[in-house]
């Protein structure tokens, strides 16, 4: 159910119905919005009595939802999510597409340096690497673990991009809440449903990653989890799922980008590297996500891929990915988008330099 205030209802009206409903023992979420606050109404196995909640002050109208998802919805939400961060003028489903980039892996202090100097003067703003890897053989490099998580918020402090980096489980989401900026859930993990509820009690914003067979409304009840638990910034990736076709890793779907931002008022970006596989097919994908509405990128980027602990056949050389921004800087305005300038990497540039100075 969703109860929706009146435009001009004040917060001494909201959290009086909030209270009601937890005294019912729901759970109420409060979702401002442009126009008005709307209120979720979770928790509830049966119907619950409209009545209840339609003639308290500030009440406008409730609503049933009769969707198996809530919060994720436009019906509570008309207007899109952007998230923003502490410090940082970047934002995520905003006009400013988010290009999130860096290596598969963490490697080793050295190798994410030279990665993060070069996509930070490209433009990202959002630094991606991997300390804990799901990777499909045990016996593959499995990630530096805190080391890499460490190393990751040495980037952030040197060259001003966030960090997103994956927990694969619980044990290491406590230390991925602590260091990083974007917590990653993985296409392995969208259906792991208590480490979904456990990324909703953080603080930190959540990207869930398409799980290799999901459908598009079980992305979003993936979503709803996160969303359930009081954290109401969740970012939604497509990552290619897996279909008969074998030229590519996977299938990239980018139809569900328009499809998704139908239905919801979350951000959704595309990580062309896993939804190809390919390196030679990573920048067109990227144009096309661009084109289609993504709210942002996720790229694989590595300063000698074919010496990368993973994914390195579908990571770019670091020129590549200049050129990838330079075509995606073309196609941005046609779609009424705005993208970071190359060069305009958030930490001074002679800071860059000097960090670039101290590896070598
Ligand atoms: C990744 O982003 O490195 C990753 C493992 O992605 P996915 O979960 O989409 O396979
Ligand atoms: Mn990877």
């Amino acid at each position: 159910m969703l109860v929706v205030m009146q435009a001009h209802a004040g917060e001494d009206q909201i959290r009086k119905v909030c209270q009601k409903i937890e005294s019912l023992g729901y759970r109420a979420h409060p979702i401002p919005g442009a126009e008005r606050t709307a209120i979720g109404v979770t928790g509830n196995q049966g119907e619950i009595e409209a009545g209840t909640f339609d003639e308290m002050a500030g009440v406008q109208e409730v609503i049933r939802v009769t969707k198996s998802y809530k919060l994720v919805s436009r019906d509570i939400k008309e207007d899109n999510t952007v998230i923003r961060f502490p410090g940082s003028t970047a934002t995520i489903g905003g006009a400013e597409l988010a290009i999130m980039a860096g290596p598969c892996a963490i490697e080793s202090r050295d190798q994410a340096f030279a990665v993060a100097e070069r996509v930070a003067r490209a433009g990202a703003q959002f630094f991606r690497g991997g300390a804990y890897k799901p990777r499909t053989s045990p016996y593959s490099f499995q990630g530096l673990g805190e080391d890499g998580l460490r190393i990751m918020a040495e980037i952030r402090d040197q060259f001003g991009m966030r960090i997103v980096t994956e927990a694969i489980d619980h044990e290491s989401l406590e230390l991925v809440e602590e260091y990083a900026d974007i917590i990653q859930i993985g296409a392995r993990n969208m259906q792991n449903f208590s480490l979904l509820r456990r990324a909703g009690r953080t603080r930190k914003p959540v990207m869930v990653k398409r799980g290799m067979s999901a459908t598009l409304e079980e992305l979003l009840m993936a979503a709803e989890y996160v969303m359930s638990e009081g954290n109401y910034n969740v970012i939604l990736c497509e990552r290619g799922v897996r279909t008969f076709a074998d030229h590519t890793r996977n299938t990239l779907d980018l139809s569900i980008v328009p499809a998704v931002q139908r239905l919801s008022h979350l951000p959704i970006v595309v990580d062309p590297s896993h939804g190809t596989g390919k390196r030679n097919k990573v920048t067109p994908l990227s144009r096309a996500a661009v084109a289609v509405g993504a709210d942002g990128l996720m790229v694989e980027v590595h300063q000698d891929p074919d010496k990368a602990l993973s994914d390195g056949v579908q990571s770019l050389y670091p020129e590549q990915f200049d050129e990838l921004m330079a075509q995606v800087r073309q196609i941005a305005p046609i779609v009424g988008r705005t993208i970071r300038l190359a060069d305009q990497a958030v930490a001074p540039l002679s800071k860059v330099e000097a960090s670039a100075r101290s590896l070598s």
